[in-house]
């Protein structure tokens, strides 16, 4: 039976490791930074609560980390409390924090020295995606290592790809969120000239999605968050800051002219300014309605 630990029950955490506190076969431990999150997840599913990082990564053959960004989980190695004073030898660490190369490539060198394994492995698939198992999984480092945690990851990973070396995983994450903030706001810019211009945004919606311009935020976020004014707080808008800019420094470092890429970027990281840390990442849409002084859908 595997011995698994879990640090960072957040929006998407927290379902992925309920994910594996369901597995018959898995033994789980989990931290929290704020230790109530952790403690009421314990009471709910089939886990142990770990006082600290160190006490969750004790014995654990395979620990887990789901975190903001790389920098969050390099500092939970250090200290007497710390990932590093509980990892055991030949255990891996799994980072599926949607992370940046450089940190990740950094924090898997220290893991070396002490005979740990490392793997980046950013997922995509929202909140329900992680709820129903579902998830995509994109994994950097040695495929050795992801043949042997593989089984762990299914839990709550449907599509598990190996992408390259350590860092490929969460370059690929990011690339992809960008394309993901670019159809947000793009279809936001088209949807409010249409409005503008008398066309119902379902009727907007309807043909787009029957048309070559269509992506995942035409045919579900729009409908389902957009028009609806529902805009649920699935994924925070911050983090999708973070990702755009992380994509762009991957352009960057590889001397890639990427100017597209850029302005998401700082459109994100304007929308991040005005919004806030709470807001969700749909939720730049509010953004470019404000400067196109329409609201998408108000067209009866
Ligand atoms: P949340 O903001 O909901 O949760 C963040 C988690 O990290 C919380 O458990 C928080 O603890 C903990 N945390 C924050 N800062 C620190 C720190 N410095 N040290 C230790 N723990 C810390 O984020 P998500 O769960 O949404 O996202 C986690 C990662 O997954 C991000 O990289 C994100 O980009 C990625 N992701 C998110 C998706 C989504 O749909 N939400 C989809 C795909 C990827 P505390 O409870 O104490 O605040």
């Amino acid at each position: 039976m595997p011995t698994v630990a879990f640090l960072g029950l957040g929006a998407i955490g927290r379902p992925m490791a309920a994910r594996l506190a369901a597995a018959p076969d898995i033994e789980l431990a989990v931290w929290n930074r704020t230790a109530e999150r952790a403690r009421s997840f314990a009471a709910e599913h089939r886990a142990r609560h770990a006082a600290t990082p160190a006490d969750a990564a004790r014995g654990a053959s395979v620990v887990i980390t789901c975190l903001p960004v790389s920098a969050d989980v390099e500092q939970l190695l250090d200290g007497p409390d710390g990932l590093l004073a509980g990892l055991s030898k030949g255990a891996v660490l799994v980072d599926c924090t949607s992370g940046d190369p450089t940190t990740s490539r950094r924090i898997a060198s220290r893991l070396a020295e002490h005979g740990v394994g490392f793997l980046d492995a950013p997922v995509s698939g929202g909140t329900n995606g992680a709820e129903q198992g579902t998830l995509t999984v994109m994994v950097g480092g040695d495929p050795a290592l992801l043949d042997r945690v593989r089984p762990v990851l299914t839990a709550f990973g449907k599509k598990i790809v190996h992408c390259g070396d350590v860092g490929a995983g969460d370059a690929l994450k990011a690339v992809n969120n960008a394309l993901l903030a670019v159809h947000v706001w793009s279809t936001g810019e088209g949807l409010a000239a249409l409005e503008k211009l008398g066309v119902k945004a379902e009727v907007a919606l309807d043909v787009i999605n029957a048309s070559s311009g269509r992506s995942n935020a035409s045919m579900n976020l729009f409908p389902e968050r957009v028009l609806t004014r529902a805009f649920p707080r699935t994924f925070r808008l911050a983090l999708l800051d973070k990702d755009i800019g992380i994509a762009a420094g991957v352009a960057r470092e590889q001397k890639v002219p990427a100017p597209l890429l850029q302005l998401a970027a700082d459109l994100f990281r304007i929308a991040h300014g005005v919004l806030g840390e709470e807001a969700d990442h749909v939720e730049a849409v509010k953004l470019v309605e404000q400067w196109a002084g329409v609201r998408i859908g108000e067209t009866q």
